[in-house]
């Protein structure tokens, strides 16, 4: 079998890891990929954006099926056009992946097919926005409609800072096309939680749910960021609340994108607040897996899980049991570089030593990295590796629990080392003060 993986960041080095795990015989490819994809396959030097060029390699290499990391490929049409020449692709068509592309267009979904979710409306025009903004309660959230990279959303306290945010967005142009169109809505108190889930359109097979850490500190203070860690299982996360998603969230809104028309096919990550009472609200649809999210829960899933992308590029998928459980504890840890997220330092040499050195059951996936050429021959080392991003490495460790996975985690981080090295300590922060408390 022949897979290419599309993106280049330490999700799709995690995916290519669990394909050859699972497949021990299959050749990999990578586009663009990065250092770490390149120790299992081979890269090839194309975006993940550009469509065509990534169809004709389809075809070139004969790959039997294209697995889609990032949202942006997807929201291009890269699944429907691999599907127009006959390619099997995991992630959804450009209509489908519209769930996570259009924020405005998930609540006009949600409220069809009756989903919890925040209050909230949408608006293309600052006028009537100001107006919606100024009888609103405080605090709130101002968010750009469009893909935005994480940087979309805005909780406001007051209703002065969302008018400023609101007329940033659409009148100053901040954000470009995706805040052309903004959501208002209701500010939700809870604690968050992933779901992501596999699904052919119909069935599902809910993953191990994730918790992540967006902000760039300890102690979830300071900006947000694409994400600094994440850890799973989840103990907040019980057999009851998981069949609350999958009847009032997973399942009404795969049957409502039927209806449209626009079958969803691939990972649906549901982003939820979890309210004190326990339920659960949507803050968010994406339209594959989350990254770091990935790095933690995909070593975790039981072997052979990866024959389900597999099964649903193909559109042979026989829904396994609805929620699959982990086998291990994980924690996931960024290592980021200095002046992420606004402006990360790159070409900083990293000394990364052997995954064996840096304790048990330790896996490290590059992101943000690159090697230099090899020495001229005869090549007797790798050339040096070199921070390329604003996350250089995700460094996920396993456990029997989820503080043991955590102290792994930061052990083996401890041990690597670049110029400006920024991460956390408080991975799972969260879970372990519950572990505490048990
Ligand atoms: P989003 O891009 O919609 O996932 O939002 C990014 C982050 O903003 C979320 O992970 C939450 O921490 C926060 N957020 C978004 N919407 C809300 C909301 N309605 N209430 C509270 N926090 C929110």
């Amino acid at each position: 079998m022949k897979v290419l993986v599309v993106g280049g960041g330490g999700r799709e080095h995690a995916l290519c890891w669990a394909l050859k795990r699972d497949h021990p015989d299959a050749t990999l490819f990578t586009a663009p990929g990065n250092p770490g994809t390149a120790q299992l396959g081979t890269n090839l030097a194309i975006a993940a954006t550009a469509v065509d060029a990534l169809v004709a390699a389809v075809r070139r290499h004969a790959i039997d099926v294209t697995v889609v990391g990032p949202e942006a490929p997807l929201a291009a049409g890269l699944a429907d056009a691999l599907r127009a020449v006959g390619a099997a692709v995991f992630g959804p068509s450009a209509a489908a992946a519209r769930l996570e592309a259009s924020k405005a267009f998930a609540k006009e979904v949600m409220a069809r097919a009756d989903v919890p979710t925040a209050a909230s409306r949408s608006f293309s025009a600052l006028r009537p926005a100001l107006a919606y903004i100024r009888s609103h309660a405080e605090p709130l959230v101002v968010k750009a409609s469009g893909l935005a990279a994480g940087k979309g959303a805005v909780v406001c306290d007051t209703r002065a800072a969302a008018a400023a945010t609101a007329r940033a967005m659409l009148a100053e142009g901040k954000l470009g096309d995706a805040g052309r169109e903004i959501v208002v809505e209701q500010f939700l108190t809870g604690e968050e939680l992933s779901v992501l889930a596999l699904t052919d359109g119909e069935g599902v097979a809910i993953l191990p749910p994730a918790q992540d850490h967006k902000r760039l500190g300890e102690g979830d203070t300071g900006p947000n960021t694409g994400g600094m860690g994440a850890y799973c299982p989840v103990s907040l996360v019980t057999p009851a609340l998981l069949e609350k998603v999958r009847c009032e969230i997973l399942e009404p809104t795969l049957l409502e994108m039927a209806v449209r028309g626009a079958r969803f096919a691939g990972v649906l990550y549901a982003g939820l607040m979890i309210a004190p009472d326990g339920s659960p609200q949507v803050i968010e649809f994406n339209c594959r897996f989350g990254d770091p999210e990935a790095q933690a829960v995909l070593p975790v899933l039981p072997e052979g899980c990866t024959q389900h992308l597999v099964d649903i590029a193909a559109g042979r998928w026989r829904p396994p049991r609805p929620v699959l459980t982990a086998s291990r504890a994980a924690v996931t840890t960024v290592l980021a570089a200095r002046g992420y997220p606004d402006r990360p330092e790159t070409g900083v040499t990293i000394d990364l030593p052997p995954a064996a050195d840096l304790g048990p059951e330790v896996l490290v996936f590059h992101a943000g990295t690159v090697r230099d050429p090899p020495p001229p021959p005869p090549p007797s080392t790798e050339g040096t590796l070199r921070t390329a991003g604003g996350r250089v490495l995700a460094v996920t460790a396993l456990g029997a629990t989820v503080p043991e996975a955590a102290r792994r985690s930061a052990a083996a981080c401890e041990r690597i080392t670049f110029e400006g090295k920024t991460w956390r300590r408080d991975i799972a922060w969260r879970e372990i003060r519950r572990a505490g408390a048990a």
